[in-house]
């Protein structure tokens, strides 16, 4: 029985020392996921020229988005190549 009781407190132990090294490792926390607390800038697609510009410098017309004045008077450009 001594050899059991061995094997039962090993098995204890390595149980222990599993569950201790699955709780003590840092969980990893990705560094965007902090970001995106502070929301950066939407970017919008311009219907012209196809270039992401932030909102805040886009124009819009007619719920679509711009990158420049140009484009906007120029309109959107159809993608049928
Ligand atoms: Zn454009």
């Amino acid at each position: 029985m001594g050899l059991f009781r061995l094997l039962f407190w090993i098995a204890i132990i390595a149980g222990a020392f599993w569950l201790w090294r699955r709780f003590s490792r840092p969980t990893p926390t990705r560094p965007e996921a902090q970001n995106t607390s502070a929301q950066p800038a939407p970017m919008v697609r311009c219907q012209h020229c196809g270039v992401h510009v932030p909102r805040d410098h886009a124009l819009a017309m007619d719920e679509q988005w711009y990158c420049s004045q140009a484009h906007l008077e120029q309109g959107p450009r159809n993608n049928e190549r």
